[in-house]
């Protein structure tokens, strides 16, 4: 890669302990207060919320550790394997620090508000949302994880102080490469319309890091997908059963709740038809599923890092390196997308998960509806007139913080766009239980501190 460790900013200063770039970026991430949110924030908020099952931390954490697997595996032969191993760690750490509250419901809320009914159903390129902005969309380039994971990366967190230019982290272009699976600004049609990863006021960061707003993904970012995959189900499969929601046991021994599952797995809003040789590796691997509900044995525990340990290699091994793309053992990729449909299948389409998510997709509308005027008050978005001091000071920090970084940006935003951005960047940067916590205060159901902490 050309330029591969500039850094925006232009900076470069010698590390006094002999870390490559790539490697500082990671650990710049690691530091990150975006990093330590991960802590409160679930990938799916429901069971006991005793049990300390996997937050986005530890996954990323864990994402991290498999992408370091899967880059040895594939650099193990001597070859031309153009991968950066601290690029794809510093990718692992940073690829959900975009998550709003509250996951996908959360992720779908924010978009729903500020982008109207006509233009979410069908967007518009680039160029028509800047020259004919649409009156009834606050943001037609909407809310999206990725695009926010960049937007963190590229201009929200904070590394040194650099008046006049938010630079975020100030990460090599390799690692930001690296971060970003879907190298687009938001498209008009399929993936690219559902999928992006910058949003238009940071296209000029987009197209310093790739190279143009509309990009191919790295195989450093390949690799993290893939290891994100690889994560995700086999540690959600794993909390799942632990807390008993997933009845692992109950598809080793019983044939008609495996052909219900399949059922679901094969109609077409799923996976579709399976062919006989996935069936096949999907038998083999039941083998490896516990034999009995999880409740702390010794043989409990022992059977759950089997099967982990099981599932990572399989899907660890099942990649290789074509032309510098990631290949992937296409019957492993369809067993990977079957234990996610596991999840779905008991977790997030079951109606419990519906009404806690409405709650939740209502707790984030509100928060949004009743700090927009207050906001669009204290920075005068009619026009000309000076922020209101009354309003400014009814304003969280963070909320002032995230407004102060869209003023500062050179952007093609008009003042209401950066204001709705930078609430939106506010909320989507609140754990899950500060967003409970905040629509209770604004609800005038509790009283705290906590609009000033933030
Ligand atoms: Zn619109």
């Amino acid at each position: 890669m050309e330029g591969a460790v500039e850094r925006r900013s232009g900076r470069s200063t010698r590390d006094p302990s002999f870390r490559s770039e790539t490697l500082r970026d990671r650990d710049r991430i690691l530091y990150s207060d975006s990093f330590r949110r991960l802590g409160g924030v679930t990938q799916v908020a429901i069971g006991d919320p005793s049990m300390a099952l996997h937050n986005r931390m530890t996954h990323s954490l864990k994402v991290e550790q498999v992408g370091f697997s899967l880059y040895s595996k594939l650099t193990a032969q001597p070859s031309d394997v153009d991968a950066d191993p601290d690029a794809i760690r510093a990718a692992c750490l940073a690829h959900d620090l975009g998550h709003p509250p509250f996951g996908h419901a959360g992720e779908q809320e924010l978009d729903r508000l500020v982008v109207c009914p006509e233009h979410r159903e069908g967007p518009r390129t680039f160029e028509r949302r800047a020259a004919d902005p649409c009156p009834n969309c606050l943001l037609e380039d909407g809310f999206e994880g990725n695009a926010q994971s960049f937007r963190i990366l590229t201009a929200l967190a904070v590394h040194r102080e650099s008046p006049g230019r938010p630079i975020g982290l100030d990460l090599t272009r390799r690692s930001l490469a690296a971060t970003t699976k879907y190298p687009w600004t938001r498209g008009t049609s399929g993936r690219k319309q559902s999928k992006w990863g910058g949003y238009d006021c940071d296209a000029g960061a987009l197209e310093w890091a790739l190279g143009s707003t509309d990009a191919d993904p790295t195989l450093d970012a390949q690799i993290m997908d893939w290891a994100d995959d690889i994560s995700y189900a086999v540690h959600d499969v794993e909390d799942f059963f632990r807390a008993s929601l997933v009845p692992v046991d109950d598809y080793k021994s019983n044939t008609e709740t495996l052909d219900i599952l399949l059922e679901y797995v094969e109609s077409p809003r799923a996976l579709g038809p399976l062919t006989g040789e996935v069936k096949d590796a999907l038998t083999s691997m039941l083998e490896f599923f516990p034999a009995a509900r999880f409740s702390g044995r010794t043989e409990d525990l022992a059977a759950l890092d089997r099967l982990r340990g099981v599932l990572l290699t399989q899907f660890i091994n099942a990649a290789s390196v074509d032309a510098q793309a990631l290949v992937r053992e296409p019957i492993q990729e369809r067993l990977n997308s079957i234990l996610k449909q596991l999840i779905w299948f008991h977790i997030i389409d079951d109606p419990t998960l519906s009404n806690i998510q409405a709650g939740q997709r209502r707790v984030l509308r509100e928060i949004f509806e009743a700090l927009r005027p207050v906001a669009e008050e204290a920075y005068g978005s009619g026009g000309t007139e000076p922020p209101g001091e009354q309003a400014l000071r009814r304003l969280p920090y963070g909320l002032r913080r995230a407004i102060g970084v869209g003023l500062s940006q050179e952007s093609g935003y008009t003042l209401r766009q950066k204001i709705v951005r930078g609430l939106l960047d506010y909320i989507a940067g609140l754990s899950d239980s500060e967003a409970y916590h905040l629509h209770a205060v604004l609800r005038g159901r509790e009283h705290a501190g906590q609009l000033h902490r933030n």
